[in-house]
């Protein structure tokens, strides 16, 4: 099974918005870009929130079924180990192996000269086509790389037998990611990280890496974009050198996990796509359930309070709710609207703070990031909050499309 060139990871927190979210991608098929609908969810949110993988697997189904949808699409077992993988197996066919905890840890040491040995040819100056910057790579260095990310190699391999054998080989999709990592990779590191990957026999479609920069939960970029893409344009020229010396598959493409949306990177990543003819896959996560509360909040005054009920629910909850993302929101608390001043607003002043349009003059950046770890409450009001999402299934699934095909399809794989 291959992956196709561009390709787009959607999460759906509580499961209704895949045709909507089929839509967006479908507008996109008509402005001539066929991208194709992955549909991620980590272990986390699953145990978060109390679906099961095959929930989304059921989803995506009945979303391609319902929308006519002809191309393929794919479900992601998002950031899942071997620890975890197993509930994962009849629903996926994308498995994200998250090995980011085992960077640094003690590598074997046969391996580590394995490594050095093989990668031998590529001692003294190294250079790589579109990489103005050369390398110098001596056994320093390989040991170095090596003693580095070894030992994560070895555990996605451990993690992709694991799939391979309950599954079968070339069944499903490999995705390797370290983009939870403390510290971003460098373009050269990509390239002996890739080195390892083909030892391990591992072969992977798409490479998440850590990016510099901040990529914080549901908003925009936060860093220097230059930076980024002169990181991305390095990354690119990488991975291509790296299929053709190392045999990886042709396939390989970067996946950018944003963490939802960089909206100042695309136009950025989509040069950078254009210029080297190169793939993407593009994972956002939870853009689609602050749609929902907008949508919620826009179909009437009973949703309206609904949505507000959300909030209102979750700032005394602020450090639980906060505490699993406390590494990818920066929330300034103090700053965060207390709960009676909600109780005066109306379904615009709501949205106009949550929708992420960085130019107007409401939108908030603390309540957003903080509505969006905040979907455990929604999910633990039960039936209070299915029945407003179900009450304003259409308008929400309107916000969903349009914020998918506006904000994200567009401008990352149209240009403008
Ligand atoms: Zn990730």
């Amino acid at each position: 099974m291959q992956i196709e060139t561009y390709s787009l990871g959607i999460g759906d927190r509580f499961g209704r918005e895949g045709l909507a979210q089929l839509r967006a991608v479908q507008m996109a098929e008509r402005a001539g870009v066929v991208v194709v609908p992955v549909w991620n969810k980590s272990f986390r949110e699953h145990s978060l929130i109390g679906t099961k993988p095959d929930d989304v697997r059921a989803e995506a189904d009945a979303a391609v079924r319902r929308g006519g949808w002809k191309h393929p699409y794919h479900v992601d077992a998002d950031h899942i180990d071997r620890h975890n993988v197993d509930g994962f197996l009849a629903a996926s066919d994308f498995y994200t192996l998250d090995v980011a905890e085992f960077i640094g840890a003690a590598a074997d040491d046969a391996a580590l000269a394995g490594f050095v040995r093989e990668m031998a040819p590529f001692k003294g100056t190294l250079r790589i086509p579109g990489v103005e910057a050369a390398f110098d790579v001596n056994d320093a260095v390989l040991e170095k790389i090596g003693r580095t990310y070894l030992r994560a190699v070895a555990e996605a391999g451990r993690t992709y037998r694991h799939v391979a054998a309950a599954k079968g080989e070339g069944t499903f999709i490999a995705e390797v990611s370290t983009d939870e990592a403390a510290e971003p990779q460098l373009p050269f590191e990509l390239f002996f990280i890739l080195g390892a990957l083909a030892r391990e026999k591992l072969p992977v479609q798409t490479l998440a890496p850590k990016f510099s920069g901040k990529f914080l939960k549901g908003i925009d970029y936060v860093g220097d974009a230059r930076a980024f893409a002169r990181e991305l344009d390095a990354d690119l020229a990488v991975l291509k050198y790296a299929v053709s010396v190392f045999g990886l598959p042709p396939s390989l493409k970067i996946s950018v996990h944003t963490g939802s949306d960089k909206l100042s990177l695309y136009p950025i990543i989509h040069r950078a796509l254009k210029k080297h003819g190169a793939g993407l896959h593009l994972k956002t996560a939870g853009t689609t359930w602050l749609e929902e509360v907008i949508g919620v909040a826009l179909s009437g005054p009973g949703g309206l309070a609904v949505a507000k009920r959300v909030y209102q629910l979750a700032l005394p909850r602020f450090d639980e709710l906060v505490k699993p993302y406390a590494t990818v929101v920066e929330i300034d608390r103090a700053r965060l609207p207390p709960a009676a001043a909600v109780e005066g607003w109306s379904a615009e002043d709501l949205a106009g703070r949550l929708r992420h349009d960085p130019g107007h003059p409401a939108y908030d950046v603390n309540l957003r990031q903080f509505v969006h770890v905040a979907f455990r409450v929604a999910a633990e009001m039960g039936a209070e909050w299915t029945g407003a999402l179900e009450a304003a299934a259409e308008v929400a699934g309107r916000c969903v499309t349009e914020n998918l095909f506006d904000r994200h399809l567009r401008p990352l794989f149209l240009g403008g």
